[in-house]
């Protein structure tokens, strides 16, 4: 998911909000201050009934953030990376790279947000009591009244048993510590996460069809996205799995052709592009890598200005590399080969350079696997 604004660093971590909150913002501040609220609790100004939809709305936005936050949190602590945090139309994302090492770990990440969400929901939950209690049972009832219920209802959407969402991790971890196989495990959940999908897409098609517009077709629409979210996840595992073992030094091509980055592109062009039939070259300082030049980046310097351009004005920069290990797993550095270098990684031991993962080392990395364990390549 993408981030359209930065809002800035949560415990360590980059947060963003994607536009499409805009939209569920609009939907749940309007609809409480134009009908929810008037129709519950008659007689106050409008711009009364305005002010408590927003503030309503900022403080449910805030509940969704502390849940992913909290995601975040004790991913960090069980050793994970976090990526980023995104809020976006279906509620929020924390992106977790890797994965958790065991079922308990995995029970931890899974549980601590739908954890959060129910206590933010009792704690709304006591406040309106107290409200009702004291006083009567107005607009600012209505307003925490409210807020209890959307986060108590959060916290019981997020543990139904299907991937992606946290009851599906929680399912998948017990089906892994159940069988000890963390493959079948997850794929079972992906599974559960289509079965849940369709049911919320025939429910909310059903409702629609019977006078429950917008609500159906809600509801419809999240089964729609649990759907082929289900699915996404149900083939990354697999493909996961088909290159489960194998390690950077594996797959790597060891001691690639390297070209100084003090050199021009012409002088690139001419020379080292004539002995060498590679479409990257990384670029060295003493053995350290310190750029990495592809084609695409060459071609696009005109001729002209070839004499006077040196590699390293055109290169992807040291500090935007993608760098690895031969130790490293292939299925750890996947998800990372992005950015400007390209789909490629440097392999580098005692910081120098001994290899290069390009997408070609990869795919032949699959199919070799897939020949081994007898399955076709588009089966993996
Ligand atoms: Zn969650």
């Amino acid at each position: 998911m993408t981030a359209s604004f930065r809002l800035g660093r949560i415990a360590g971590v980059p947060v963003g909000v994607n536009w499409s909150v805009l939209v569920i913002f609009v939907l749940i501040a309007g609809g409480l201050s134009i009908v929810n609220l008037p129709r519950g609790y008659p007689g106050y100004a409008g711009w009364a009934y305005a002010l408590a939809g927003i503030l309503a709305a900022v403080i449910f936005f805030l509940g969704l953030l502390a849940h992913e936050v909290s995601h975040a949190i004790v991913a960090q602590r069980n050793g994970l990376q976090v990526q980023q945090i995104t809020l976006w139309l279906f509620g929020g994302v924390a992106e977790i790279r890797g994965e958790a090492r065991d079922p308990g770990a995995e029970v931890r990440i899974a549980g601590i947000g739908p954890l959060v969400s129910l206590i933010i929901g009792v704690v709304f939950g006591v406040a309106a009591a107290i409200v009702a209690a004291v006083s009567h049972r107005g607009l600012f009832f209505g307003a925490l009244a409210w807020l209890a219920a959307i986060n108590l209802a959060l916290a019981v959407f997020n543990v139904l048993p299907a991937a992606p969402l946290d009851g599906g991790r929680l399912l998948r971890a017990a089906l892994w510590k159940w069988r000890g196989d963390r493959v079948w495990a997850a794929i079972a959940s992906a599974r559960a996460g289509r079965v849940l999908g369709a049911a919320l897409i025939a429910v909310g098609l059903w409702q629609f069809l019977t006078g429950n517009g917008i609500g159906g077709l809600w509801l419809a629409l999240i089964g729609w996205f649990l759907w082929g979210a289900a699915g996404a996840e149900e083939r990354q595992t697999r493909a996961t799995q088909a290159l489960a073992g194998v390690h950077v030094g594996d797959v790597m091509t060891a001691q690639p052709s390297t070209v100084s980055p003090d050199a021009s592109v012409a002088e690139f062009v001419d020379h080292d592009l004539m002995q060498h039939r590679h479409t990257a070259f990384p670029l060295t300082d003493a053995g350290r890598p310190v750029g990495l030049v592809t084609l695409d980046r060459v071609r696009q310097v005109p001729f002209e200005r070839r004499q006077n351009t040196k590699l390293r004005d055109i290169a992807c920069p040291a500090d935007q590399l993608t760098l690895t290990t031969p130790q490293e797993e292939l299925t750890e550095l996947l998800p990372r080969l992005n950015g400007c270098s390209d789909g490629r990684a440097l392999v580098v031991a005692d910081h120098q350079l001994v290899g290069i993962v390009s997408p070609s080392d990869v795919s032949r990395a699959v199919e070799h696997r897939a020949l081994r364990h007898g399955t076709m390549p588009g089966n993996v």
